[in-house]
């Protein structure tokens, strides 16, 4: 534990002194007119910050990497991937950077990252650039799924830097302060693999290992034990995106992270009714992101993973190339026992429920959702009162409740616990409408509406008097909601 929270922030700087060949040492971009847009107090002190220094102009500053503590090395981080399926051998940080690593109140290691902090080598024909409405988007999500106890990057702070960027119109700029377990992605993994450097792709490894997942130094086989973590950390957490109805939109392999957090949130969105084909990103035409494909999506990236540690598995290539197979047929199978258990909790079910009685029980569920265009997550959060024996407002989700009403009855058969579903099933989540009507309003210069929705979103389990408002679908002029990617 540190003594008293400080107003410095202090880096380590270890991936900038050890990963000499990924880290281009870089500065942010000066900021004409820093304004603080909003600042995460809780997580500030988690990481041994005083909220009132990073209030100060100085501590502004410091946030956005435009004033750097003596012995920082902010660097551009270089990673390769593949997006939509294509191979990238350089994408890297174009707009970003690693100010470098803190260790939290907890002792664990924490990156601190900017995100909109200007070009850098990797910036190709972007300009380096992020905007006010974007950075805040990533920040409501990003503590939204904290508060729902899903692994995630999180985010520490947003400042508007007071000069304008061009996009469709001209929009004010930003620069998000993000903080995460570490930012190594399986693109980081690639970039060493297609250098052919089996030194750095070992060094990386061990790095990782340190990290995320200590046990797997111990192991008779300490690489492929580390692969089997990833691949078990992929699969829990892609389970809990598709248990809450969360669409990532872009899970390039450079948006996928070792530490098994959730990373990068750009066109990503919450579907409303429920709809397995759900797509919200304006660039992905060919629907490869949607809701249902995200579990194989995942698969797959961590079949590109496995390609980059082959050299790591075994020396004989061959050999290596079994263990990764046995290793990725895992998957599935803890794919499948991780959704299954959420949604046994989500159905107020023990996780002693019968797999034969539970899995065709949510089945069923999902189909009369899907059939009936139902709201997925008011939904869920009604079912509790059906468990506590009025299934009014379970019902009123449905034109017609006859199949509804004989799936009730099967599932009370199994006495359905109310308050476990109250704990699981979220009333608050960040809805397309609300989260737009926030960025739009913050856009435009007023906060008001963006800060209301995080004090919501702070505390997703407890209904709270006053907040219908945030608990239900978007109005029906909503209409089709698209969001935008690189923006
Ligand atoms: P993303 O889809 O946001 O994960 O970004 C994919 C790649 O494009 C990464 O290498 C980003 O750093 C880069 N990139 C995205 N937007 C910009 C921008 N405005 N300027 C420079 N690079 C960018
Ligand atoms: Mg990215």
């Amino acid at each position: 534990m540190r003594a008293a929270a400080t107003t410095t922030l202090t880096f380590e700087g270890r991936f900038a002194r050890d990963f000499e060949e990924l880290a281009v040492p870089w500065r942010a971009e000066e900021a004409p007119d820093p304004q603080l847009l909003v600042l995460n107090e809780r997580l500030a002190v988690e990481l041994g910050l005083s909220p009132a220094g990073l209030r100060t102009p100085e501590g502004i500053r410091q946030l956005i990497g435009n004033l750097v503590p003596e012995g920082a090395t902010p660097v551009a981080q270089a990673y390769a991937g593949h997006q939509f399926g294509g191979y990238s051998p350089i994408l890297g940080d174009g707009r970003a950077l690693l100010l470098g690593e803190v260790t939290d109140v907890h002792g664990r290691l924490r990156d601190v990252h900017l995100k909109g902090s200007g070009r850098t080598p990797f910036a190709r024909a972007g300009d380096g650039l992020a905007v006010v409405g974007p950075m805040l988007r990533e920040y409501l999500v990003s503590e939204s799924m904290h508060a729902m106890g899903i692994p995630t990057t999180r985010s520490l702070a947003v400042v508007g830097t007071g000069r304008p960027v061009r996009r469709e119109t001209m929009l004010p700029g930003a620069v998000l302060t993000r903080v995460a377990g570490s930012h190594l992605r399986v693109g980081s993994f690639q970039f060493a693999r297609v250098n052919g450097d089996t030194d750095l792709l070992r060094r990386l490894a061990d790095h990782a290992i340190g990290r995320h997942y200590p046990a797997a130094a111990k192991a008779a086989q300490p690489y492929v034990a580390f692969f089997d973590a990833v691949i078990a950390a992929q699969a829990s957490l892609v389970a809990r995106w598709m248990l809450v109805g969360f669409v990532h939109g872009v899970m390039n392999t450079d948006n996928m992270a070792i530490s098994g957090e959730t990373i990068d949130y750009g066109p990503c969105a919450f579907m409303d009714a429920f709809n397995p084909g759900a797509v919200y990103s304006s660039i992905d035409q060919g629907g490869r992101y949607a809701y249902a494909n995200q579990p194989l999506i995942a698969e797959w990236n961590l079949t590109r993973l496995a390609e980059a540690l082959l050299p790591l598995l075994h020396e004989d290539q061959e050999q290596a190339v079994a263990l990764a197979v046995e290793s990725l047929g895992a998957f599935r199978g803890e794919y499948s026992a991780a959704w299954l258990d959420g949604m046994k909790a989500k159905l107020g079910l023990g996780a002693d429920a019968q797999n034969d009685v539970a899995s065709p029980l949510a089945v069923d569920l999902l189909a009369m959702l899907e059939k009936g265009d139902v709201d997925y997550t008011s939904f869920f959060r009604s079912l509790s009162s059906a468990a506590r024996g009025t299934t009014e407002d379970a019902r009123a989700h449905f034109v017609d409740p006859g199949p509804f009403d004989a799936w009730v009855e099967r599932w009370r058969a199994l006495a359905p616990e109310a308050e476990v579903m109250d704990r699981t099933n979220p009333a608050y989540i960040p809805r397309n409408h609300l989260v737009e009507e926030a960025l739009a309003a913050a856009t435009a210069g007023d906060m008001g509406p963006f800060n209301r929705l995080v004090d919501v979103l702070a505390d997703p389990y407890t209904d709270r008097p006053g907040l219908d408002r945030y608990a239900g679908p978007a109005p029906d002029d909503f209409g089709s909601y698209r969001t935008f990617c690189g923006t």
